[in-house]
């Protein structure tokens, strides 16, 4: 991409109306843009990191076994009128009528058409065990919309749910996703921790917050140090292997770690003093299992190994995207700006001419960004006309992991130089050399 031909609206000041780093630099960026209250665009840059975002979380749901479909955002009344979720679920349901007069909403979550889509199809437990999942946009008419996009009103989810005969399977299918989300925040450059949740409004009687420690996070949470050294599920985890998932389960959650909801003063305080951490989070996912408090009043009955109806189990599994990546900016940011990790950087390397209109600069940047494009990188050229200090600090600004920088001085001698944006350190070498090292 030739920044010239971008559209990458940075501003010069910062927002004033941003109170933490992560939505001051999604605003600075030109990331995305507020429409109204709680309501955003995504615009170009930020829009690539959101997809990146999406694509990790997708390849760890398909690998875990979930299956992907796309649930519409406004659903009918009728559906949360059985549940009995309709009039339960209070303002922050946004509630439309059409031109029949029909009642609609815009879906703040997706357990009852689910419930709907998979009643109307499986009847029997040969076809268990499901996992749906979609990555959508949802809306929840939140009453303190802030912080940009990590608590907006209509927001991103992936939410994901499974159907089971039983209570046993239903735990297997819980702790595949546990595992899944463990990939997933890990590849996202996060640390998350899981811990016991309130299963609050959703219902039922096992469920994790997934939670990143963060100074400005809305959650209160105590857990134990440990985590900081927990092994991650390897990509050759087996999500049939019942025995392997309720061993990571089982290692995730043997020490302490509670939000204030949930937490236990004398279990936190039984730990000793030095392995204790108490500190402020971001809740970036969270998993339920709610047995059959949809399923039965919904009718999603399967025909057992016995000849008889069954409710399924069912869980449901959230993870916001919308909200990542303005926790990955929370967690990784210095007084220059994003440092991205790689797995979700808008590109993967930033071609800086130092002096648009030198005819060896702009011959060693148009070599370097064909070749770098053409060995499938994303390569963001910044080709502007503008004083070699403003692009370094754009670069810098928008954390692309690695700088190119191309100036009259060491190209006379056929070098570039190396920026590493998280370590600050450089490097001088050939041309060749440079697109060797960023090209495999
Ligand atoms: P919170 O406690 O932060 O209000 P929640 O518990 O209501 O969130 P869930 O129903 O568990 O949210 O939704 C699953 C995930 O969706 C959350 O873990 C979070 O990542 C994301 N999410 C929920 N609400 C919002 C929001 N208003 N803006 C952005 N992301 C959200
Ligand atoms: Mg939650």
């Amino acid at each position: 991409m030739r920044l010239s031909r971008y559209f990458m609206p940075i501003l010069k000041e910062n927002p004033k109306e941003a109170e933490i780093v992560s939505h001051r630099l999604m605003l600075r960026t030109g990331m995305i843009r507020q429409q109204s209250q709680g309501i955003y665009s995504w615009l170009p840059l930020g829009k690539r990191v959101l997809d990146k975002v999406n694509k990790i979380i997708r390849e760890e749901q398909n690998r875990s076994g979930a299956i992907e479909l796309l649930m519409p955002t406004l659903q009918s009344a009728e559906l949360w009128q059985e549940s009995g979720r309709y009039d339960a679920y209070g303002k922050e349901m946004l509630r439309i009528k059409d031109r029949q007069d029909r009642p609609m909403l815009y879906g703040p979550t997706n357990e009852e058409m689910v419930t709907d889509i998979f009643r109307s199809y499986v009847k029997s437990y040969k076809d268990l065990p499901l996992n749906l999942y979609h990555i959508q946009l949802k809306f929840r008419d939140e009453i303190r919309p802030r912080f940009g996009t990590m608590r907006s009103r209509e927001f991103m989810m992936k939410d994901a749910y499974s159907f089971d005969l039983t209570q046993e399977d239903a735990v297997h299918s819980y702790n595949k996703m546990f595992a899944a989300y463990l990939r997933t925040f890990n590849r996202l450059g996060l640390r998350a921790i899981p811990m016991r949740a309130d299963t609050g409004p959703i219902g039922g009687n096992l469920s994790h917050e997934f939670i990143i420690l963060a100074d400005t996070g809305e959650s209160e949470v105590f857990c134990h140090k440990d985590f900081v050294n927990f092994d991650i599920p390897g990509e050759d985890t087996n999500f049939d292997d019942v025995a392997g998932l309720k061993g990571i389960f089982d290692k995730w959650t043997s020490v302490y770690a509670a939000t204030s909801e949930m937490h236990d003063e004398a279990a936190f305080n039984a730990i000793p003093e030095g392995e204790r951490l108490s500190a402020r989070g971001i809740e970036v996912g969270h998993i339920f299992y709610f047995g059959t408090k949809y399923s039965e009043p919904m009718g999603a009955k399967v025909q057992g190994p016995d000849g008889k109806e069954h409710a399924v189990h069912m869980g449901s599994y959230g993870i916001g995207p919308t909200r990542l990546v303005p926790a990955i900016i929370e967690a990784s940011h210095d007084e220059n700006g994003i440092i991205w990790p790689d797995s979700v950087a808008p590109f993967d390397v930033v071609v800086i001419n130092m002096k648009a209109g030198d005819q060896a600069c702009d011959d060693a940047c148009e070599t370097i960004y064909a070749a770098l494009s053409k060995a499938g990188k994303d390569v963001l050229f910044d080709d502007r006309d503008e004083r070699a200090g403003t692009k370094f600090a754009t670069a810098d600004l928008i954390g692309v992991p690695v700088q190119i920088i191309v100036g009259p001085r060491s190209i006379a001698g056929g070098e570039v130089e190396l920026k590493d944006r998280k370590t600050g350190a450089r490097e001088t070498m050939t041309v060749e050399a440079a697109i060797k090292r960023l090209a495999g």
